[in-house]
């Protein structure tokens, strides 16, 4: 009789710790280590390759995209395009003989809240084939604070790239609030800053590009956790700020330097409305950033306030569109829903009258619709007018405080 051999070795059954059977033949404990080290390295090869395809989106095919979520901000939009279309370059750059390095540009985002900042981070992100995340930097301390140790940050990233740390280091970070970890004052304090300028020298770190050890779970470091290195070098970060007083900072830097020859004609060039659009790296510094910081973000774009105009696009033309989204709901039960076009107006004139802007007018128009969608899929109607008297009356039933927790 023939004897059982490991069809991939030889070996007989007595020279193997396992044979396992298969239906035409055998494999050896050994073989089977063996094929899986080789699986894996294998996988692995061409998960990097699956990077190395990525189709980059051209700038322009990146900002369409964005036209179609987010009303406006033009210059936010292709900052952003550019910087990311070069994040992708950079990504696929093979290691340059010519010595010329791409380096990397951290973005910051400067505009009031609710003008679509984290909408245009979350956007691109839909787009993109790389691992993606938002943070907060209100949440960031020094280590040994209470709060979340900076390293956080990437525990985020790491799991939204299901732990591969390889899809993680080309990933895109988007750091809300970033105003908020800013010095308190201009003058560097004696005292340690809690929230302010330790976590800006943490935050460096990242930006800079370097080795961090990510604690898997988030949280706080402890010491039984095993950290994962991760190398922030690839990393892309957008950050983004209101900056609250900022304008005041950017007029008297414009106000200073148009002192005397040519300053009236200068002067009168001067958009003081729109003071956010002049913002520059030294206005950063005077609301607080450490110069290191300012240095690691580069691309430095502002957004616009929203007027009267916007808003009324925003109810009506993003792809999900406040308006398109409730349609979209009533019909899901057969009902056809019209909106009167005052109401519209109505809609985003609460919106400027109670200062709740974009963020607001989804509170204003779910106190419009509320009775309606409790309503209507109880009954045989087939459509449903939204008409100015009945968007009035309901509105009359709320406060704007109320509204503005919305
Ligand atoms: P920010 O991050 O600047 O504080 P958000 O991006 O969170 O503001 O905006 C809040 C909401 O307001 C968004 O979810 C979106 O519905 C709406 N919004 C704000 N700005 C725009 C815009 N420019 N285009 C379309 N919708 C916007």
């Amino acid at each position: 009789m023939r004897e059982d051999t490991c069809s991939f070795c030889g070996r007989n059954r007595k020279n193997v710790k396992l044979l396992i059977a298969g239906t035409d033949g055998f494999i050896c404990d050994e073989c089977a280590l063996r094929a899986s080290e080789i699986v894996s390295e294998e996988i692995d090869i061409q998960n990097k390759m699956k990077v190395s395809e990525l189709k980059i989106k051209k700038p322009d095919e990146i900002k369409n995209y964005l036209d179609q979520y987010v009303i406006g901000q033009e210059e936010a939009k292709k900052y952003l395009s550019v910087a990311v279309y070069n994040h992708y370059k950079r990504l696929m750059q093979p290691k340059s003989k010519d010595e010329v390095e791409i380096e990397k540009s951290n973005i910051i985002l400067v505009g009031e809240t609710g003008t679509g900042k984290t909408l245009l981070a979350r956007t691109i992100a839909r787009l993109l084939d790389v691992p993606f995340t938002i943070v907060d930097a209100t949440v960031l301390t020094e280590a040994g604070y209470v709060g979340e140790d900076i390293e956080s940050i990437l525990t985020r990233l790491l799991q939204v790239a299901d732990y591969n740390v390889n899809a993680a280091e080309r990933g895109i970070v988007f750091i809300d609030e970033i105003d908020k970890i800013a010095r308190k004052g201009d003058n560097p304090s004696i005292t340690r800053d809690v929230s302010g300028e330790g976590v800006q020298q943490g935050l460096l770190k990242l930006l800079e590009g370097s080795i961090v050890n990510v604690p898997p779970q988030g949280g706080r470091k402890h010491p039984e956790q095993k950290m994962i290195p991760v190398n922030t070098a690839n990393i892309l970060f957008i950050c983004g700020g209101a900056f609250d007083g900022i304008k005041n900072k950017i007029a008297q830097r414009l106000n200073s330097r148009t002192v005397g020859y040519n300053s009236a004609k200068e002067k009168d060039a001067i958009d003081f409305n729109n003071l956010l659009q002049y913002v520059a790296p030294q206005d950063l510094k005077a609301f607080g950033l450490i110069p290191e910081i300012i240095g690691r973000l580069p691309i430095l774009t502002y957004l616009q306030p929203l007027d009267r105009d916007a808003l009324r696009r925003i109810l009506l033309e993003p792809k999900n569109s406040l308006i398109k989204q409730y349609t979209k709901l009533f019909a899901l039960d057969g009902v056809e829903l019209t909106v009167d076009d005052d109401v519209i107006d109505f809609i985003v004139d609460k919106a400027i009258e109670f200062k709740i802007g974009a963020r607001g007018l989804r509170a204003i128009c779910e106190t419009i619709m509320m009775d309606k969608m409790y309503e209507m899929p109880s009954t045989d109607q087939k459509t449903l007018e939204i008409t100015l008297d009945y968007a009035k009356e309901r509105l009359s039933h709320v406060s704007s405080a109320r509204l503005r927790q919305g």
